[in-house]
């Protein structure tokens, strides 16, 4: 079982834009083996979202099963690096490379941690579609548990929650998200003859309005309100005559768990048929919200980060949808990674200190869950 550090830097070296599949799966499962997981790979989709890698590594202990989840899969790496995005350098005290924190190091510093622990059975759920429509990858790993009879008792995502330093900030919910596409038809004419025409623009703004005008929520002890945003208008008439044929707008909700994304859609759908009764609304929920109440998971892998680090994690709802919408379904679901000011970025990295701190960190947490 090689070092953190250096299975971090052949993660990366494995180049694995979403969906991943292939070589960084082979690195993990070669790493994996070794300390005793068993390996189950297996690839699904079709294009032009997959097919997709995902891998289920066990390995049978004692006391209750804690599932550790991730992603293999990167975002585009851009231009603009100072080194290759898939040649990991160490500069100074820093990792680079597409990955670093997004999140090959986690998974490298959970497989350090599993080699320097024994304890309850483990599990690595590992996709290679975090990062892209997320259709195959999580999702398949669950129903693929189901048939193979496996029960987390309790799980750990590895995404990279942490703000300003390692240890900081864990997260125990993330809110759901929709998007919106409305399409307001109208008849097209000459500005000159409007009796002849229909025109869709005052029709769609009416309808903003009204749904600019919507109060979700208030929020809640865990989550801010929900919130509507109008991300965009398009009519893409080029001349000064014309009354349009067309009006469109698209929304981006994101919303707590005192909503769901069905009824939201709903809601849309009513606001802009007052408006509008013609137009046409789609719609597309990439994920519900999720909570883990504060409880027995949350104090476990706070109290791992304070055994290391000295410091007590804030618990946080904020940022955007995570595959732990997903798990959560399962069991108690926590997130707990690196520290995310790089993420998605040119120049990715991650502290080589910090790498070594999460082994620290993910052992307690695996030690502990022993008696969960
Ligand atoms: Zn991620």
């Amino acid at each position: 079982m090689p070092q953190v550090v250096d299975l971090t830097k052949a993660l990366i070296a494995a180049e694995s834009v979403t969906p991943a599949r292939g070589q960084v799966f082979d690195v993990l499962a070669q790493a994996l083996s070794v300390i005793g997981f068993e390996i189950d790979r297996f690839i699904v989709g079709e294009e032009p979202d997959g097919p997709v890698e995902n891998m289920i590594a066990l390995r049978p202990g004692a006391g209750p099963h804690l599932a550790f989840a991730g992603h293999l899969d990167v975002v585009p790496p851009g231009e603009g690096w100072t080194s290759g995005a898939f040649e990991p350098e160490v500069r100074g005290e820093l990792l680079h490379g597409r990955g670093a924190v997004d999140m090959k190091g986690a998974i490298a510093a959970f497989a350090a941690a599993a080699a320097r622990v024994e304890g309850p059975t483990l599990s690595l759920l590992i996709t290679g579609d975090e990062e892209g429509p997320a259709i195959y990858g999580t999702r398949a790993i669950i129903d693929r548990l189901a048939e193979r009879g496996l029960n987390p008792n309790l799980c750990v995502v590895g995404e990279p929650t942490s703000d300003q330093r390692l240890g900081d900030t864990i997260k125990i919910g993330r809110r759901g998200s929709v998007n919106i596409w409305i399409d307001v038809p109208g008849k097209q004419g000459h500005v000159a003859y409007p009796q002849l025409a229909d025109n869709p623009i005052p029709k769609l703004v009416a309808a903003l309005a009204a749904i600019d005008g919507l109060v979700l929520d208030t929020g809640n002890d865990w989550f801010q309100p929900s919130n509507i945003e109008v991300t965009d208008v398009t009519v893409g008439n080029q001349a000064t005559n014309v009354i349009p044929a067309k009006a469109s707008a698209r929304l981006s909700i994101r919303f707590n768990d005192e909503q769901r994304g069905e009824d939201l859609v709903e809601l849309i759908e009513r606001t802009v048929a007052l408006h509008a009764p013609d137009a046409q609304v789609i719609a597309r929920i990439s994920g519900e919200a999720f909570l883990t109440e504060p409880g027995p998971l949350s104090a476990l892998v706070g109290g791992a980060i304070q055994a290391v680090v000295g410091i007590t994690p804030a618990l946080s709802t904020t940022g955007g949808t995570s595959d732990a919408r997903f798990l959560s379904q399962l069991c108690p679901t926590v997130e707990f990674g690196l520290v995310n000011a790089t993420m998605h970025k040119t120049d990715e990295a991650v502290a080589v200190a910090d790498l070594e701190m999460l082994v620290d960190i993910y052992a307690e947490v695996i030690g502990r869950a022993a008696s969960f």
